[in-house]
């Protein structure tokens, strides 16, 4: 599978196979409008702002260049709070009851954590993590990889677990949004900072498995990369805006 950096600092997504993106904080200022039309999935780890700030003109710009809906897939809670305070029709207008017969805008596609499901070639499967509001993290699987996308999280357990499950586990997506010294900010928020991002790894039995590190908060991105390269973890990678990855 193929793997595109779009946003990676404050606002975040990446774009899978062309057409899945993995949360939708930064899509249009990167991506050309026939990319755009390629869209046709958006999995969402959780309802917050910075993660789906796009949809909005994705689909304002895309209206035309598409035959279907584009399926916004996460948790029931997600979707409901994404329904209740984006597409209210206030805010902006609720595009799952304007999609019809003349234009197809948006469908929501409500998905169960711990369970598989399918989405053309690969297949995902939800698991929750500590943050704020319900959130999750997704594993994605191909016939040739799995990789294990981690949007925003404090400390977490669950998810760990999981990944130790996982034979075929290539690459960890995983924020670190805070320096060490705003360690209680970011635990109250449901972030890490580089030393919580060292334990997390910790719980990991394979400690080979290359780690890609996104979400610095700009304000503090140089302290994180100092941080984090002191951790001394050879396998972690500091994402940057545009970089691509085949797994
Ligand atoms: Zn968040
Ligand atoms: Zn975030």
């Amino acid at each position: 599978m193929e793997i595109k950096v779009l946003g990676c600092r404050e606002t975040t997504s990446f774009l899978l196979n062309e057409s899945l993106l993995l949360d939708a904080g930064y899509v249009i200022d990167v991506l050309k409008i026939e990319e755009q039309d390629k869209i046709k999935h958006i999995l969402l780890t959780h309802s917050h702002l910075d993660h789906i700030r796009d949809i909005p003109m994705l689909i304002d710009n895309t209206i035309e260049g598409r035959s279907d809906p584009i399926n916004l897939i996460g948790t029931e809670r997600t979707l409901t709070q994404i329904r209740s305070h984006l597409f209210n029709d206030s805010i902006w207008p609720d595009l799952v009851r304007l999609s019809g017969k003349n234009f197809s805008f948006l469908r929501f596609k409500s998905i169960k954590s711990g369970r598989d499901f399918s989405l053309n070639e690969l297949t995902i499967r939800a698991i929750e993590v500590s943050h704020t509001v319900e959130t999750v993290g997704y594993f994605i699987t191909d016939n040739n990889a799995s990789i294990l996308y981690i949007g925003d999280t404090g400390p977490t357990e669950k998810i760990w677990r999981e990944a130790n499950k996982f034979q075929e586990l290539k690459a960890i997506f995983i924020e670190t949004a805070f320096p060490n010294r705003l360690l209680d900010f970011a635990n109250n928020s449901g972030h890490l900072v580089p030393l919580t991002l060292k334990s997390e790894l910790q719980k990991l039995n394979d400690s080979h498995i290359p780690i890609f590190i996104f979400h610095l908060k700009p304000r503090y991105s140089e302290t994180i990369k100092e941080e984090i390269e002191a951790i001394g973890n050879t396998n972690i990678t500091i994402l940057q805006s545009e970089d691509s990855f085949e797994f």
